[in-house]
């Protein structure tokens, strides 16, 4: 998987957790190229990125069901990573 492959490019370093609570959790990625993404999951484990490529394809598809690099990124981080307290 192609996507798979980027995401795991993204360093541990360029993922910071922004924001966590009961409904909502946000994750700052930063991309290759230095630009920043806000990544976040809703109370319902529906995953958003206000990237280029989820505007492009998250729209069309059922909500949820796209995920990005930077989306991916953020699952592999918490997947090795306890946020649940996040300032
Ligand atoms: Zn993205």
């Amino acid at each position: 998987m192609q996507q798979l492959a980027r995401a795991n490019l993204i360093n541990e370093t360029n993922i910071l957790p922004k924001y966590v609570d009961e409904e909502i959790l946000q994750l700052i990625v930063t991309g290759s190229t230095g630009e920043k993404y806000l990544v976040s999951c809703n109370e319902y484990g529906i995953w958003r990125c206000d990237c280029k490529n989820f505007e492009i394809h998250g729209v069309n598809e059922e909500t949820g069901s796209y995920l990005c690099k930077h989306v991916i990124a953020a699952i592999n981080f918490l997947q090795n990573h306890d946020i649940s307290r996040v300032d």
